[in-house]
């Protein structure tokens, strides 16, 4: 059985390791991803500061050194094929099965005036920068400002708000991107406000980032309202939102003397508008404050006709992630995934499956819950790859590799080419004291390689 799956991120690698499990011997797969590069958000979302959790890794590339198993970077799923570029319907002929584990590629907007502005980004954008994303290479966000907004209550938008916060020794250590540790040696940021929109028991954050906040101790926190008191919990209050208000509270008892940076907790705030200097560059971010009438599961927001105005000449919103439509695959518009059946075979928007097509992970179920919620996913989908029938007769052995050898002719990263990129990573980052030293660019990636190459041969 012959099973390609298009995005080489964490759910991508479950479902193949789910299917050399459970499938017959003869499975085989072949995994096409946009980038030169494996690992998904794990490479380009998780922060360069928790190297721990990109330990997961090791399971993917144990998975990626099954024979059975081949890799074609840099080779994007597109309507008009071409070189570097391969289509559903070429997939759906070689294929028996193909699963687009794509994930969620854009971010979601406030819908302000001037959210588009000079130095004004999404997350998404920001994050794929400082973790060497190639789309993201040319962002160059000026960080010597005085302010910065962080909007969101998300461990994303806490991710930004410690890269910020980080003197450049501290990411020095890290795998953060050449380009944005460069950035941070300039960085003059002597006030970040967090802007939330919804109460200080009302937060997304998970204890253990909330509790690396204490570890920023030249840096003073603030809480705007002042916080509500601990012994007087809103009947929807739970144990991690019990916790983050104890380190709130912790944090506002903190008074540091000359502090490198203050960050403002602004709770109970949206932004309305961005304001822009003559060069259409953010300045000010004006926001109207919400009242919360506190429910028995959660907090119902009302806006009021207050509002304020703060400096920011740094504005990153930190909002959610949605799907990017494929060309040639249907597209829920407003729920911005690949619509399909309870078991993530995919259906065209009346709802009709479109026979050897599935869906998983963030995908299919949008951008929530952590690395290891795309393992059930996947499995579960992979099962159900492995029990349908498909009336299907798939292109000859040769007619494949032929295939396969005009993407590599067209510039495909194979993986033998990965494992030559990461060899290079891993001792250029060893050198410099930290766990790699990324690539970015399709450029220094082929120039990377040919170099390696040359070097083999001779040796
Ligand atoms: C900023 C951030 C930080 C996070 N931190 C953590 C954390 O610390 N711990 C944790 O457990 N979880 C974390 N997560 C969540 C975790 O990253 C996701 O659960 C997981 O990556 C989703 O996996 P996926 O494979 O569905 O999508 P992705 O990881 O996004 O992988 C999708 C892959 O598909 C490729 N692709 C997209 N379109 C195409 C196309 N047209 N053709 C070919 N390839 C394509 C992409 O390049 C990508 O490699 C974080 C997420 C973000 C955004």
């Amino acid at each position: 059985m012959r099973v390609a799956i298009v995005g080489a991120g964490p759910t991508g690698f479950f479902l193949a390791a789910s299917l050399f499990k459970s499938g017959p011997e003869n499975l085989t797969v072949d995994m096409f991803e946009k980038t030169p590069f494996p690992f998904g958000l794990v490479r380009f979302g998780v922060a360069p500061d928790h190297p721990k959790i990109k330990n997961v890794t090791r399971g993917y590339q144990k998975t990626m050194d099954s024979p059975r198993f081949s890799f074609f970077g840099n080779v994007t799923l597109t309507e008009d094929g071409g070189q570097g570029h391969i289509t559903a319907d070429d997939l759906l002929r070689h294929y028996d099965r193909v699963a687009l584990t794509v994930g969620c590629q854009d971010d979601r907007k406030l819908g302000i005036p001037f959210e588009d502005s000079k130095n004004s980004y999404s997350a998404t954008r920001f994050v794929g920068w400082y973790n060497g994303h190639p789309e993201d290479r040319e962002l160059n966000p000026n960080l010597k400002i005085k302010h910065a907004t962080v909007v969101g209550a998300g461990n994303v938008a806490i991710d930004v708000f410690r890269f910020l916060a980080s003197p450049h020794q501290r990411m020095a250590m890290t795998d953060a991107s050449d380009h944005s540790l460069e950035a941070l040696k300039t960085n003059t940021i002597e006030e970040v406000d967090v802007l939330v929109r919804r109460g200080a028991w009302d937060v997304a954050f998970t204890n253990p980032e909330v509790k690396e906040l204490l570890d920023f101790e030249d840096v003073q926190f603030c809480f705007y309202p002042d916080l509500p008191p601990l012994d007087s919990p809103p009947p929807y209050a739970d144990r991690t939102s019990t916790k983050n208000m104890e380190v709130f509270h912790e944090l506002a008892g903190r008074r540091i003397e000359n502090p490198r940076m203050t960050v403002n907790f602004r709770f109970q705030v949206s932004p309305k508008e961005l304001r822009v200097d003559s060069d259409g560059q953010v300045k000010e971010v004006e926001v109207c404050h919400n009242e919360l009438e506190i429910g028995e599961t959660r907090s119902q927001l009302r806006q009021t006709d207050k509002t304020s105005v703060y400096p920011s000449q740094l504005f990153i919103r930190s909002v959610g992630y949605r799907g990017r439509p494929l060309a040639g695959i249907p597209f829920h518009q407003k729920w911005g995934l690949i619509p399909c059946d309870k078991k993530g075979r995919v259906t065209d928007l009346e709802g009709k499956v479109m026979e050897g097509l599935y869906v998983s992970g963030w995908m299919r179920r949008g951008p929530s819950g952590v690395i290891g919620t795309n393992k059930k996913d996947a499995t579960e989908v992979g099962e159900v790859m492995l029990q349908d029938q498909r009336a299907h007769q798939t292109t000859s052995r040769r007619e494949l590799e032929s295939w396969h050898q005009t993407l590599l002719d067209g510039g495909a990263i194979s993986k033998q080419d990965w494992g030559l990129l990461d060899a290079w990573e891993t001792s250029e980052g060893e050198q410099l004291g930290k766990p790699r030293r990324k690539l970015v660019t399709l450029l220094e990636v082929q120039e990377a390689l040919n170099k390696l190459k040359a070097t083999s041969a001779t040796a």
